[in-house]
């Protein structure tokens, strides 16, 4: 026996993936071993959670995390998860910043990761956890002390007594000290120019090679380019005809709550971004290339179907996500996804001393701590910097 199996067998909770057989829709359930039986408390959590609006894939990310502690618990002397405390919830945390992960493989099917954990991963768990007690406290499952003791009273002092953190979690981040691990940030991941090059080459359809195009100009979210809307694509010099004055080929990026491919931008103030003349030739390839295939321009969505899935109706994230990919792999590009291209464009704007208002404007950030992540100076622009300053300087000897 190998010691994974060994670990295996240790673990008395695992997460199931189940199919709704009216719905189609999935569940992820915690299946206790010792009693073969649904965990009910982490069954009401999921459900909870899926009637509070969250996505399939928090829900599939939250229940094996919470199976992770339920185990932890189970194996740790003196300690119940009903009861637990932040003593022990701080030792939870040091067993996921320092363990391997060979029990949470077996947990969540094998897929766990095998490496030591981040701190923004180790956060990601603890959210997990911490929602979970907060749900059970309120939903009468455990006694509600539990949850709220991990919780930072200054926060709180203000508050009435029947104070709600809320549906949204808004309060979930004002968990006790002992219980946040300290994230450092890297600078986010980036594509060099010749792989942005690259990859747009190796788009096979000309809708897809403008998707590229426009994401890695613009720095746009997908799911706003998605959402984007024909009416949206001011190419003309002037746009005056069309009721809006500002001058040069442009692309307002609306919030709309109704797009049809589920497709929404998440900042609820609209922005508009300047494009170059690639961009609209691009654009205008792509409108014959639509065209040409048969009730694809009835719809006003600048990205639909052409090939497969419904013709004409609105591109999804999954068959977007998937072209983005392959293009990738063409392109000898591991991993790409459509966020890489934003990440590139900001960086790249930032490090041509775009000034920072301005790349948060175009990036379409509510707060300039989002756009500062781009910031990271690198060794290259000190020098070059410290290099000017020495060529003013005169040394005297
Ligand atoms: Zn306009």
């Amino acid at each position: 026996m190998t010691q994974r199996d060994t670990e295996v067998q240790l673990t008395r909770y695992r997460t199931e993936r189940a199919v709704l057989p009216l719905t189609g829709r999935s569940v992820w359930l915690v299946l206790d071993d010792e009693t073969l039986e649904i965990m009910p408390e982490a069954r009401d959590f999921a459900l909870h959670l899926n009637g509070a609006g969250k996505s399939e894939n928090t829900i599939r990310t939250y229940l094996p995390r919470v199976a992770v502690f339920l185990n932890w618990a189970d194996t740790s002397p003196g300690c119940d998860w009903r009861t637990v405390t932040v003593k022990q919830l701080a030792r939870f945390k040091w067993h996921l910043e320092a363990r391997p992960a060979l029990v949470e493989a077996a947990t969540i099917g094998g897929r766990g990761e095998r490496s030591t954990r981040s701190a923004g991963t180790v956060n990601q768990y603890l959210t997990a956890v911490f929602e979970f007690l907060r749900y059970c406290g309120r939903a009468g499952l455990i006694d509600q002390a539990v949850s709220k003791r991990l919780v930072e009273p200054r926060h709180l002092r203000h508050m009435p007594a029947s104070f709600d953190a809320g549906e949204r979690g808004q309060f979930r981040f004002a968990r006790v000290k002992e219980l946040r691990a300290r994230e450092t940030s890297r600078p986010p991941e980036t594509l060099t120019a010749a792989q942005v090059g690259h990859t747009i080459s190796a788009a096979i359809r000309i809708r897809d090679a403008f998707l590229l195009l426009l994401l890695s100009e613009t720095g746009m979210r997908i799911g706003e380019a998605l959402g984007l809307r024909r009416s949206d694509m001011h190419f003309l010099p002037d746009s005056t005809t069309l009721g809006c004055e500002l001058a040069g080929a442009h692309v307002h990026v609306v919030r709309r709550e109704d797009n049809a491919n589920g497709a929404l931008a998440k900042s609820s103030h609209g922005r508009h971004v300047p494009v170059g003349g690639e961009v609209v030739r691009a654009y205008r390839d792509a409108q014959i290339e639509r065209e040409s295939v048969a009730h694809a321009t009835d719809s006003d969505y600048v990205f639909v179907n052409l090939w497969a899935g419904e013709i004409g109706a609105p591109m999804k994230y999954s068959a977007a996500y998937g072209l983005v990919q392959r293009a990738g792999r063409r392109a000898d590009v591991n991993h790409l996804h459509p966020h890489l291209f934003r990440h590139t464009a900001a960086t790249h704007w930032i490090e041509n001393d775009t000034p920072i208002d301005v790349a948060q404007t175009l990036l379409g950030h509510a707060s300039p701590a989002s756009t500062s992540r781009y910031t990271h100076t690198s060794n290259e622009r000190m020098r070059a910097a410290v290099e000017r300053g020495a060529a003013t300087v005169k040394v005297v000897e």
